[in-house]
């Protein structure tokens, strides 16, 4: 569904990413790991448009959308839930979530509710005003109401306690099941290669390793080098 072929993408003269090529199919759930500077979130940035891309092809169901603006990726199914969540904090829970349904007439909240239980009786506060793990949970809610094919998050676990992540990470594969792939951008790596099916290790901008993310999980290069562990 999404498939990028030898991306190349920076910022101005300085290139960050190198020949990337990565597929993420539906109802597919693929981590992006590696260290911290490998470009991950250039990458994300990249896919949705926010910076150009500088080589190669990126496609999503089968069509060009390199060199698109932001909104018209948005409009063909791509949402980004950005790094640190992005939400409007002085707005309330429910203004957050009908602002993500932007693409749709029906603006049914009952599917994110469902997924999100803790939000149903949120949705009055000021979005600003809820824990970090629940002001994730209304970030990804708010993505999921545009119906998108593909979700790419980043930094799901940022701030939040081991406990919150599992809980959010649970949801994940209900996503997918839905209709809306995952690409996840995660330096919580055990927690990654636990709900990805599949995996990419981004390094110095270059795809170093991709594979089955069980795989990968017992992988000892990546259990050395992103879990501290033999
Ligand atoms: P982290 O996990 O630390 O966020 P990352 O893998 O997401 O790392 P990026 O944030 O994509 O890495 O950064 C990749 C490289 O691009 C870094 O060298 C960074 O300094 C550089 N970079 C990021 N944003 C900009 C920018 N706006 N202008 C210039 N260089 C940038």
């Amino acid at each position: 569904m999404l498939d990028v072929e030898n991306l190349a993408a920076g910022y101005g003269r300085v290139q960050v990413l190198w020949d990337v090529s990565l597929q993420v199919q539906r109802h597919e759930i693929v981590a992006l790991i590696g260290p911290n500077g490998a470009g991950k979130t250039t990458l994300l940035r990249a896919l949705s448009g926010i910076i150009p891309v500088a080589g190669g092809t990126v496609r999503l169901h089968g069509k060009p959308i390199n060199g698109r603006s932001v909104e018209d990726i948005a409009y063909r199914g791509v949402t980004h839930v950005p790094e640190g969540r992005r939400l409007f904090a002085g707005l309330t829970v429910r203004e957050n979530l009908l602002l993500g349904a932007w693409r749709r007439r029906d603006k049914n909240l009952e599917p994110v509710l469902e997924l999100f239980p803790n939000l149903r009786g949120r949705l009055n506060q000021v979005a600003g005003s809820m824990s970090g793990g629940e002001q994730q949970m209304c970030a990804i809610a708010r993505g999921l109401m545009s119906q998108p094919a593909l979700m790419m998050i980043d930094e799901l676990s940022l701030g939040l306690a081991p406990k919150v992540v599992e809980e959010i990470m649970q949801r994940l594969p209900d996503i997918a099941a839905s209709g809306t792939a995952i690409l996840v951008v995660e330096q919580d790596v055990d927690a990654a290669l636990t709900v990805a099916e599949r995996a990419y290790v981004l390094e110095n901008g270059h795809i170093t390793m991709d594979g089955q993310a069980a795989s990968l999980l017992a992988d000892p290069k990546i259990r050395m080098a992103y879990l501290g562990v033999a």
